[in-house]
């Protein structure tokens, strides 16, 4: 997308507005435009969140947090757009966790836009589970976790979808800024590219980490660590 001049769709259906045709046919282009003018605004504001956290100026307010209960709260908002899908979508329940030492806001944040990729990169009929365990890590952690993680122990929330996966050869990249997988794969997915990159920020401002396991057809499974309380 370019940003000093308009795009050659945008200008189209605004010529064709401005041609005064037929009502059916405006009702459609002012649609398409405001479809447009929404992408545009996210994209903005995306940008302007990963600057604020690259040049340290998003300041994390940390309290002792209940980690399931900000899942709750992250899966009854996705819930409809799972529905639309007839994705069914829930937490698996598991032994209870310690709380961990989280800005609960950016964490439910993290934890909606992992959901959101998660219901939109799977077809219709799938499954997403959300997991959080204790992880305790001693000197050297055992692959998938990253070999530099801390140790200490961490409060790990994974999400898993049965989508439609991503290569193991583009598992490091989906983390950079603007990177998509496959555009003609997911062309009508939508999203700016940025969101992992935020999460990640987001995530390692808390001293945890993000990382990703895929099977390409078989589904996705997206990890994060936080410190525990
Ligand atoms: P966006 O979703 O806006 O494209 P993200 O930064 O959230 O941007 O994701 C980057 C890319 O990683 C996506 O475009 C997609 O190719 C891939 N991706 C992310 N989550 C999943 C998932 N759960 N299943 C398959 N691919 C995914």
């Amino acid at each position: 997308m370019s940003c000093g001049r308009r795009s050659p769709r945008s200008n189209y259906w605004i010529e064709t507005v401005q041609s005064e045709p037929p009502p059916d046919v405006s009702k459609r282009m002012l649609g398409q435009m405001s479809q447009e003018v929404d992408a545009v605004t996210q994209l903005v504001d995306e940008l302007h969140e990963l600057s604020q956290i690259e040049s340290g100026r998003v300041t994390l307010k940390l309290a002792p947090t209940t980690i399931e209960h900000v899942v709750e709260r992250a899966l009854e908002r996705i819930k409809p757009q799972a529905d639309r899908k007839r994705i069914q979508i829930a937490a698996q329940p598991q032994t209870k966790v310690p709380p961990a030492l989280v800005d609960a806001d950016r964490i439910g944040q993290v934890l909606l836009n992992l959901l959101h990729n998660a219901v939109k990169f799977t077809a219709d009929g799938g499954q997403v589970v959300v997991k959080t365990e204790l992880l305790t890590i001693d000197q050297s952690p055992a692959p998938p976790i990253p070999a530099d993680h801390a140790s200490g122990i961490w409060v790990q929330v994974s999400i898993s979808d049965t989508g439609i996966g991503i290569p193991s050869q583009e598992l490091a990249r989906i983390f950079e800024r603007f990177y998509k997988v496959d555009r003609a794969r997911t062309r009508n997915a939508g999203g700016t590219g940025l969101g992992l990159a935020i999460a990640k920020h987001l995530i390692e401002g808390h001293g945890g980490r993000l990382w990703a396991d895929s099977a390409e057809g078989r589904g996705s499974t997206f990890t994060f660590t936080l410190p525990a309380a």
